[in-house]
């Protein structure tokens, strides 16, 4: 294993690495890294990665939250960074004192615990750490630059262009630019308690946001304001896996919702639960997506994504009725507006009578923000003809390998991986299926540089 700090230098230009492929990961959050260790595991030859981001840091708490303390509401069970073992992430706590000791002492199980960010940051940047250190053919450079563009190389691969005009040729490259640069937070470091604070957003960050001031007594009063109206529904209290229907799915937006919703009320009049036949349908979701029309995708973002969201992305049971309490007495108000504008004093909200000033002595937005497809970078790659947009305009069109086509069966060296291919594979933007798709890019890279050396050796014969 070599980890190489900065300066970035072009290890094209040495002998020692002369031989190697290049490979760049552009962005270190959770996708980035877990794409670095899938290779690190995977991808069976010397090779010399150059991970992007210029964020400093590239170990725990930041992996997967920008606050650690978040309880992340994937189950430990559900997320282990090695799809061959998937109670790894129960096998690491397990085997860790340090972080098991700070399990909710009330969980079901180990296997079913909801833990914060920071332990599963540990656990990935741990993971991490030991890929790198099994392979000694393996060079790995941080680079702390943001990247701003790709293109093709004149001979032959991928420019990558980075920092103030500085560039380097690599055989593939990774995006995993996620949600696009972080903006620091502007939180105060010890706030002092307010009367009234204003969260924006009905997501599960939202509510752990709203629920975390009251409990620390930061507000005494907070406004949850849900542009859907919508609010994460509950998990189950164990694990309920996925239950399968033997039915075919109907093939149409309309159709496999009903088809859902009649399943969820059979479940739940039974009593065992709408939660296992929601995940069950999430395995399906991939085949009823392609199936769609581009109509019916574009129906899905305008009309039914809000709510399918409130029951894939759930609250732990514990933490759902926290929030209803909550609400009940009074302690939250959830307020359906979409907001126009964060001001000094409060927000300004639009509501079917007009605008309206909610007054807020402190304002925080836990929106969820999605991929901004109009940036240099993704500008760059379209201009080259390395990837195109989705049908719905959320990200990069891509194959269940994070593998970005500019037309069918083009594939030039450049993937977008995890949240980036949200338009085209349903729930990219979740760790067991950002899991998944690593693997399979992994595996994806070797047939790549292998069917690059091939063009080269029939040019160099011919
Ligand atoms: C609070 C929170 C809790 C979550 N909980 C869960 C959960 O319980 N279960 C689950 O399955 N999922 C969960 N998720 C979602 C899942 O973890 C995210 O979808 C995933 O973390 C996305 O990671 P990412 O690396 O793709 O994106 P990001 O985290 O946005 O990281 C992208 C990185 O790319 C860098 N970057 C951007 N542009 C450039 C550029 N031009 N050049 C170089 N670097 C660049 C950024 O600086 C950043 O570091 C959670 C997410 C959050 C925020």
């Amino acid at each position: 294993m070599t980890l190489v700090q900065p300066p970035f230098s072009d290890s094209s230009k040495r002998p020692d690495t002369g031989l190697m492929a290049k490979v760049a990961i552009v962005g270190r959050g959770f996708t980035g890294l877990m794409t670095a260790i899938a290779l690190l595991k995977g991808f069976d030859r010397p090779f010399h990665l150059v991970m992007f981001d210029p964020q400093p840091k590239i170990e725990g708490g930041e992996v997967v939250s920008q606050t650690a303390s978040t309880v992340l509401n994937s189950r430990v069970r559900d997320l282990s960074v090695d799809p061959k073992t998937p109670d790894d992430f129960r096998q690491w706590l397990e085997t860790e004192n340090a972080w098991r000791d700070r399990l909710d002492p009330d969980a079901v199980s180990v296997e079913h615990a909801f833990v914060p960010g920071e332990t599963f940051s540990a656990y990935v940047y741990q993971r991490f750490s030991q890929a790198l250190r099994d392979r000694t053919d393996v060079v790995v450079q941080v680079c702390p630059e943001s990247v701003t563009a790709v293109d093709r190389h004149p001979r032959s691969g991928l420019s990558v262009f980075y920092g103030e005009q500085e560039r380097a040729r690599f055989d593939a490259v990774f995006l995993a630019t996620g949600y696009g640069l972080r903006e620091k937070l502007d939180e105060p470091s010890s706030p002092s308690a307010v009367r009234n604070a204003a969260v924006v957003g009905g997501g599960v960050y939202a509510v752990d946001k709203a629920l975390r001031l009251l409990a620390a007594g930061e507000a005494s009063h907070v406004t949850l304001i849900s542009a859907s109206g919508f609010l994460p529904q509950s998990h189950a209290r164990a694990g309920v896996g996925h239950v399968l229907s033997d039915q075919p799915l109907p093939r149409t937006l309309r159709g496999a919702f009903r088809f859902l919703r009649e399943a969820a009320n059979t479940a739940n009049a039974e009593g065992s639960g709408w939660q296992g036949i929601m995940n069950g349908f999430r395995l399906r979701a991939g085949d009823l997506w392609q199936g769609l029309t581009p109509e019916e995708r574009r129906r899905f973002k305008r009309h039914v994504k809000a709510i399918y969201d409130s029951h894939r992305n759930r609250l732990p049971p514990e933490h759902y009725q926290r929030l209803h309490a909550a609400i009940e007495s009074g302690a939250i108000t959830l307020r359906k507006a979409r907001v126009e504008r964060i001001v000094n004093n409060g927000v300004l909200l639009s509501v079917p009578a007009g605008l309206e000033v909610l007054p807020a002595d402190r304002t925080i937005d836990c929106r969820f923000r999605p991929t901004d497809i109009d940036v240099p970078l993704f500008r760059s790659v379209f201009r080259a003809g390395l990837a195109r947009r989705d049908e719905v305009d959320i990200g990069i069109l891509v194959d269940r390998h994070g593998r970005a086509m500019a037309s069918p069966d083009r594939f030039q060296g450049l993937f977008a991986m995890g949240p980036l291919g949200l338009g085209s594979l349903p729930d990219i933007d979740l760790v067991p299926e950002i899991v998944v798709q690593s693997h399979a890019a992994a595996s994806a890279i070797g047939a790549w540089i292998d069917e690059r050396a091939e063009t080269r050796d029939v040019r160099n014969s011919g």
